[in-house]
């Protein structure tokens, strides 16, 4: 069912409440990549341009819970989003209490504030109902535009929305979330085909849920990074002393049966005698031998792919192809890039390492969909839905 977008409501002289995603990385107190912030811009600038004020609320790193911790303070984004809003952004030392409440009590219509760090106390990720109360009295509406933690239960995302929808108050959610549920669960559950999967990165533990839906709707599997050397080991091939996951073999040769017509594995392997750039190298094809590990698809294996890519009408990629912060092992990963973006298909990738490999490249947007959300988008891929969402008003 399709929700109401802060597009679908009036916001004149009305405080919005919205729940966004802000936690970017810091160094020395310097925000180095403040493309979340960029993404929450749309959003609010919908709301000021509409009549309305905005109170910004997100977590930032991982605060112990005990009170506040200066290196997580979220008052350099503050200065960093008024800058990107060209427009004061007022900061509150305190996310539900005095100070909290004094500035919005202040805000003006079309003003700004943004909320100290959600998780300095421990309330929020318990999903506590007195901080949640304390939050959803904030505000008349509450807009959810934080796609990174909607798989999260925490009071900012289902209980704070809850007691204001109690109240009677309006419950939406931003451009940026319902941009991420189209591509991730709109487009997954009604692709044009073939529709291609590529998965990679480290374990297939983390990504058993994921195949296992994935096989039920996708034409077709391409498996790489050192996932694949469980599914090697499974198919009864030599790794040498690739990582692996010797307890999930059985259920790799279990998904191997059950999708013999649509998992792909690589053929060859790029492999080193050590984890190093400078390590020996050779390319083998099958059988990895002793002393080495594979570390990345092959050079016939990178055409495959790059083929079958290029015959999608949707792709979904999640996970490198091989060691990609660890050149040369980068090859695989940047050829399944290339073919991506230049795919005829509607291509969406998913976030954390192959979000950050297309942005590398250059290629983010040449693509339909990079995803702002790590564990967010590998859970909408395994077919779950949100608590945070669903109980966002329909249309
Ligand atoms: P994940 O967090 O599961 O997406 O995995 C990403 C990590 O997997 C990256 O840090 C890659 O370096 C690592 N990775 C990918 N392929 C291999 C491989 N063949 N051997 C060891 N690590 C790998």
């Amino acid at each position: 069912m399709a929700k109401k977008t802060i597009a679908d409501i009036d916001v004149t002289n009305r405080k919005v409440l919205m729940r966004v995603d802000f936690n970017v990385p810091l160094r020395d107190g310097m925000i180095t990549d403040d493309r979340r912030i960029r993404m929450a811009l749309e959003s609010i600038e919908s709301v000021l341009s509409g009549g309305g004020s905005v109170i910004l609320m997100s977590h930032l790193g991982r605060p112990k819970g005990t009170g506040p911790e200066p290196s997580l303070s979220l008052a350099p984004i503050a200065q960093r989003l008024s800058e990107l809003l060209n427009c004061p952004v007022a900061f509150a030392t305190d996310a539900a209490g005095d100070d909290a409440r004094a500035k919005v009590a202040a805000l003006p219509s079309g003003g700004v504030v943004l909320l100290e760090n959600l998780r300095f106390q421990k309330a929020e990720k318990k999903g506590d109902a007195d901080f949640a109360a304390a939050l959803a009295n904030l505000g008349d509406i509450y807009c959810n535009n934080a796609f990174g933690t909607c798989h999260r239960e925490h009071a900012s995302m289902v209980a704070v929305p809850r007691q204001m929808k109690a109240d009677g108050k309006p419950a939406v959610c931003g451009f940026l979330v319902q941009k991420e549920i189209r591509y991730l669960s709109e487009v997954i559950s009604s692709p044009e085909r073939p529709f291609l999967a590529i998965l990679g990165g480290a374990k297939v533990s983390d990504k058993i849920v994921v195949i296992d839906n994935l096989l039920e709707i996708c034409d077709a599997i391409l498996i790489g990074g050192a996932m694949a050397y469980t599914f090697a080991l499974a198919r009864g091939h030599a790794v040498g002393n690739s990582l692996v996951e010797p307890d999930f073999v059985d259920q790799a040769r279990g998904m191997l049966e059950r999708g013999s017509d649509k998992i792909m594995l690589p053929i060859d392997h790029h492999c080193g005698d050590r984890f190093a750039s400078d390590a020996t190298k050779q390319v083998v094809e099958n059988n990895i031998p002793n002393g080495f590990q594979g570390l990345d698809i092959g050079p016939k294996t990178q055409e495959i792919f790059a083929a079958r890519i290029r015959d999608a009408k949707t792709v979904v990629w999640n996970g490198p192809m091989g060691v990609f912060e660890l050149p040369p092992f980068d090859a695989g990963t940047r050829a399944v890039a290339e073919a991506v973006a230049a795919a005829d298909a509607t291509s969406i990738i998913g976030g954390g390492d192959s979000a950050a490999a297309i942005q590398e490249l250059g290629l983010a947007d040449q693509v339909s969909h990079v995803s702002t959300g790590g564990g967010a988008s590998l859970e909408m891929l395994e077919g779950k839905s949100f608590a945070s969402f669903e109980l966002l008003d329909d249309r």
